[in-house]
């Protein structure tokens, strides 16, 4: 007799979990790979139990996430109407293009760009449409325009400063993209906004288009990857939008919790933690760019990404030493590029030494 076996999903269902990075990585593995920060912040643990005896878990909680939407408000000088948050700034991406793209939709990303975002757009069915930036990763507003007028884009994802390139973009840009496609979500990721010099887009939100949508995260300067949170800063109505196409509670009480411990972070720690990320980014340049041959360019984030004259090799070194680096460069216009986050000084210590430039 045949085995039974479970009834069959519909074909075209998305496969988000395709998205998730690599679960081959061998254990200690010093993870420059992942953009995240190098530890959790001093005193996360101890605002965290504080937080938790506030709990009761019996209960479904604040299912809005009202309370942190209100320290959210607080800290990015918006009202509450205007923020939406949820489990990472990948799943408020993921309501975006639930929102906005799927079948019959295009997304209009500049190449190179942040893959995931690319990446969640085709998975939940929207076109995605590439145009280029040009050779040194910027976009000018002609550049973009002339792509929205090709493309007609229903979203257009933008990336402040870009993953990986780690260039901001220019605020002409944005400005230009808000006013000549007002039926379009323009959206721009800030992931890496707080290791910036450029200032947010999210001054923009006063001046420009209801159509204006600033994603951020608290996964990488607030290091708080684990918990999954992220944010969006846009429109009440877009907001009220993605409240309506979110499942109560889909923020957990214990997740709220976690990030009202993580903003509670006293500001002139956090802007030192941040100011070391950066620092340490500036010594890693540095001495890439002493060595011959290899090519880096300015970032403002909290990764660097850097062509060597034998990646292949880099890489071999880098694993053979316990390092994990991405290799991007199987990408148009990235070709040869490696990226590197930005770790604590040993990590980085290990990279450089690794790359075979002693530390200095
Ligand atoms: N945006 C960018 C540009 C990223 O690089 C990442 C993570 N690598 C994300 C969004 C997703 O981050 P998270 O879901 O952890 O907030």
């Amino acid at each position: 007799m045949a085995s039974p076996s479970s009834p069959e999903p519909r074909a075209d269902r998305v496969r988000l979990a395709a998205l998730g990075g690599r679960d081959d990585a061998p254990a200690g593995a010093v993870r420059l790979d992942l953009n995240t920060a190098p530890a959790e912040a001093p005193g996360l643990r101890e605002r965290l139990a504080r937080e938790l005896d506030e709990l009761t878990l019996s209960d479904y909680g604040d299912e809005r996430a009202l309370g942190l939407r209100r320290s959210l408000a607080t800290h990015t000088g918006r009202r509450v109407e205007e923020i939406f948050v949820a489990g990472g700034s990948m799943a408020v991406l993921e309501r975006l293009v639930a929102g906005w793209g799927g079948a019959g939709r295009t997304a209009l990303g500049f190449a190179p760009g942040y893959l995931g975002a690319e990446r969640l757009c085709a998975v939940l069915g929207t076109t995605v449409a590439l145009a280029p930036r040009d050779a040194a990763f910027g976009l000018d507003a002609d550049r973009a325009l002339a792509a929205v007028r090709e493309h007609r884009p229903d979203l257009v994802l933008l990336c402040h400063p870009g993953n990986p390139s780690g260039r901001p973009e220019e605020p002409d840009t944005v400005r230009a993209l808000c006013a000549a496609a007002p039926g379009a979500l323009i959206v721009v990721d800030e992931a890496y906004v707080d290791f910036a010099a450029a200032p947010s887009m999210l001054a923009l939100t006063d001046e420009v288009r209801p159509n204006l949508v600033v994603v951020r995260s608290l996964s990488k300067a607030w290091a708080l990857a684990g918990a999954r949170v992220g944010y969006a800063v846009a429109d009440p109505a877009i907001v009220r939008a993605l409240q309506d196409g979110q499942l109560p509670g889909a923020v957990s009480a214990l997740t709220q919790a976690v990030a009202r411990a993580a903003l509670g972070e006293p500001a002139a720690d956090r802007a030192g933690r941040i100011a070391a990320i950066v620092a340490e980014r500036e010594r890693v340049e540095r001495a890439l760019d002493a060595q011959d041959g290899v090519r880096v360019w300015p970032s403002q984030a909290n990764f660097v990404l850097f062509a060597p004259p034998d990646p292949a090799d880099v890489l071999a070194r880098c694993a053979a030493a316990g390092v994990l680096i991405r290799d991007v460069g199987g990408r148009p216009g990235l070709e040869g590029c490696l990226r590197a986050t930005i770790g604590a000084p040993a990590a980085n210590d290990a990279l450089l030494s690794a790359i075979g430039r002693a530390p200095r």
